[in-house]
């Protein structure tokens, strides 16, 4: 935009309008036919969501429910994760990965994270088990995110868990999707668990979120905990303590739309990622995807090492551009998580990253004249910050 044309408005981070209006009435025709219904719990669209789910996925076995974090924890709790046990997770993620640790009573062992992926570091990992067990806890599982969207080091990662004896949970709410090798995320480990919170790479319009597991026991396990424990076959015997973790029906429609959209969208979403990675790659550290994997790029996160973040971030809001910072912090600097271990000798790389890293507008429906203003405001603010 040449300097005195009129300001354009401020663009939306995330427009999930934009798909609305894309997919059109049928996603409104779904909600409505549940609303009129009646089968708001558990309806058939809830089965149907996790057929879809698992045929998107390859994974055996899918339950739905009704959040990301509700999904973590239902895993932990399947695996009688309590105190004294330890579960590794990475310090740059977000607060709900250490949460459900903590919910159960566990301790969360901080793992660092590698610099050009920002997922998992199998190095740190591996001294994590040393000081989860230096601290006499018993490592129990792992739990890798996906971060941004990318999968984490599964071909490092998981012998170094089954060395350890240690379960292995993917945090994939924002990696959802996407390919590592050839096999899809919700087939690596032994549990995946992943969100549909709206602004994830498929989300919903409320909170939702899933289970992706690879035996009928453990299936069968699962839906006693989303409700209350109950007995599956008698309802009104209730034989382990467990939660109301279920997804609404409404958004179980909701979601079996979206999903019908879902490998266009990350198809879309790839495009993008390529051009910003073309125009930004020589004044801005781009985010790579390493061979073989694919993401779907849940944020376009740029660094600039060096330079002042929040001054490039101030020239990008004045033209317009929203950015985020996913995370100003890692875990083991807040408050809630500050009393436990790191592994080894700290978590350096997260650190780093949280002062380093700010994201730009990244969703399916963003057109090549928004990208272009994006781009351009982007090299204007990286250029003078
Ligand atoms: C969003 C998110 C969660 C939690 O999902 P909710 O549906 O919001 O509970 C967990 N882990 C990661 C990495 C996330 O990004």
């Amino acid at each position: 935009m040449p300097d005195g044309s009129p300001a354009a408005p401020p663009l939306p981070f995330i427009d999930l309008d934009a798909q609305r209006r894309a997919i059109g009435p049928r996603m409104e025709e779904a909600i409505l036919r549940v609303v009129r219904s009646g089968k708001y719990i558990l309806g058939p669209e809830v089965g149907q969501l996790e057929k879809d789910l698992a045929a998107f996925c390859g994974a055996p076995h899918v339950l739905s429910c009704a959040n990301g974090t509700d999904a973590l924890a239902l895993c932990l709790m399947a695996w009688d994760i309590k105190p004294g046990d330890a579960v590794l997770c990475p310090a740059f993620t977000f607060a709900a990965t250490a949460e459900v640790v903590a919910w159960v009573g566990a301790t969360p062992v901080f793992v660092d994270v590698v610099p050009e992926t920002f997922n998992m570091s199998p190095a740190s990992l591996e001294a994590g088990f040393d000081t989860a067990k230096r601290l006499g806890l018993k490592p129990r599982a792992v739990i890798t995110v996906d971060l941004f969207g990318l999968p984490a080091d599964y071909d490092a990662i998981l012998p170094i868990a089954r060395a350890h004896g240690a379960k292995v949970l993917d945090d994939a709410a924002q990696g959802f999707g996407a390919h590592y090798r050839g096999k899809a995320l919700g087939t690596f480990g032994d549990m995946t668990a992943t969100s549909f919170f709206p602004a994830k790479p498929l989300g919903c319009y409320g909170d939702g979120g899933a289970v992706f597991c690879n035996d009928a026991a453990t299936l069968d396990l699962l839906q006693s905990l989303r409700v209350h424990g109950q007995d599956n076959n008698d309802k009104y015997e209730n034989i382990r303590i467990g939660m109301n973790g279920r997804l609404d029906t409404i958004q179980a429609a909701v979601l079996i739309e979206k999903l019908s959209v879902f490998e266009a969208e990350i198809a879309a979403r790839q495009k993008i990622a390529d051009r910003y990675n073309a125009a930004l790659a020589d004044i801005a550290i781009v985010p790579r995807v390493p061979e073989g994997l694919s993401s779907v790029w849940a944020q376009y996160t740029l660094r600039a090492p060096g330079r002042d973040r929040a001054r490039i971030m101030a020239a990008l809001k004045e033209a317009g551009i929203p950015t985020a910072i996913y995370y100003p912090k890692p875990l083991n600097r807040q408050r809630a998580y500050a009393q436990y271990p790191v592994a080894g000798n700290g978590v350096p790389v997260s650190e780093q990253l949280a002062a380093e890293v700010f994201s730009l507008p990244m969703h399916a429906y963003l057109d090549e004249a928004t990208q272009d203003r994006i781009i351009a405001a982007a090299r204007r603010a990286l250029a003078a910050g």
